[in-house]
């Protein structure tokens, strides 16, 4: 027998109860935090800014792995690049996570999968009820011998980064750019090529891919550089012969022609003076902007990127076929327009904290 309504009992209240409770929506399982995007019903966050309990962690570059937080779960790459960072206590407990291993927090499914954007990188899906988040960190989709290839994740909701997110943003072949510089090296065979590139992935990457132009003489690292050259040589990734580019009598004759690989940091410091008649070389997705190379006294730019361009920004939205996208770190705006003009749902996310210096 059905219950009698009475005027303060609604049904309609009750259904809509019962269709919150099954149904989620993307806001109740993710949702940016001042602390960063958390996971109110899995308790945790995602690449936190400021230390907090439970953290799950996309990639090692500083402003998403940050050390300080009690339990930390991540790839066991990226583990082990936050204890070459921040020393063995980087935080209180740690726990490696596979690619593609699903796993269970407080009723939510957990997976990592790869992001193309430095070794050990990974999206992270959040699943509760049916309904999929994915975010994807950093990411690219151009080749990269350095880390696993991205992989598209289908998604409800796809959380897209955006630090190339104009049109005017589509990176070249990298190939190209490097021949640009083994061109260089031929023409200029006195002068010491001193190449900035960020310590995690962008160094490696682009000492891989002056190998696989065929470039076989010692590359000569800065000591910045040494600890996460070595970790990447342990992962079995063909970096050739290094050496060390440290001071000492006849560094000058041991640089000359040869490529010097430091952090961009170097530039214009007495470091890069010791070598003779240095050729600066900076290896960045920025380099497509001109005056960025002016500004640090750059000879010879190289646009090479470890985020997507574009084109791979786009392609990649349709790829998740997610139905709503969720813009963050850059150039939100363009990103909104164009889901909006293609019939998906997007909207900013506006976290703060995520800077673009591994570029
Ligand atoms: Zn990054």
């Amino acid at each position: 027998m059905l219950p009698e309504i009475s005027p303060d009992k609604p049904v309609f209240r009750c259904r809509k109860n019962i269709l919150s409770s099954d149904a989620m929506k993307p806001q109740n399982l993710l949702q940016p935090r001042p602390a960063g995007l958390y996971c109110p019903p899995g308790d945790f966050y995602i690449d936190p800014v400021r230390p907090v309990e439970r953290a799950m962690i996309t990639h090692g570059h500083a402003d998403h792995a940050r050390a300080g937080h009690g339990h930390v779960l991540a790839t066991r790459e990226t583990l082990d690049i936050m204890e070459l960072r921040y020393g063995a206590g980087f935080a209180a407990s740690r726990q490696p996570i596979g690619y593609g291993e699903p796993l269970q927090q407080d009723g939510v499914t957990v997976s990592f999968h790869p992001a193309g954007h430095v070794l050990g990188s990974a999206q992270i899906a959040v699943e509760k009820n049916g309904l999929r988040i994915v975010a994807s960190g950093d990411y690219k989709r151009h080749p990269d011998a350095t880390c696993a290839p991205f992989e598209p994740v289908r998604c409800d909701v796809f959380i897209t980064e955006a630090t190339f997110g104009l049109p005017v943003f589509v990176h070249p072949d990298p190939m190209s750019e490097i021949r640009r510089l083994t061109a260089s090296l031929t023409q200029f065979p006195e002068r010491a090529h001193i190449l900035g590139a960020y310590s995690l992935g962008k160094a490696q990457r682009v000492i891989s891919l002056l190998r696989a132009a065929g470039h076989d003489a010692p590359i000569l690292i800065h000591g910045a550089l040494e600890k996460l050259c070595h970790y990447y040589q342990e992962q079995g990734i063909d970096l050739g012969e290094l050496e060390p580019a440290t001071v000492e009598e006849g560094i000058e004759d041991r640089a000359a022609g040869r490529v010097v690989v430091a952090p961009p940091s170097v530039f214009g410091e007495r470091w890069t003076r010791r070598f003779a008649d240095p050729l600066n070389v900076f290896a960045s997705g920025w380099m497509r902007i001109r005056q960025r190379a002016k500004q640090r006294g750059v000879e010879l730019p190289l646009i090479l990127s470890d985020h997507a361009d574009w084109n791979e920004l786009t392609a990649t939205i349709r790829e998740t076929e997610a139905n709503e996208v969720w813009v963050t770190h850059g150039r939100e705006e363009a990103i909104v327009r164009w889901c909006e003009l293609n019939g998906i749902m997007a909207r900013p996310l506006n976290l703060v904290g995520y800077e673009d210096e591994a570029e």
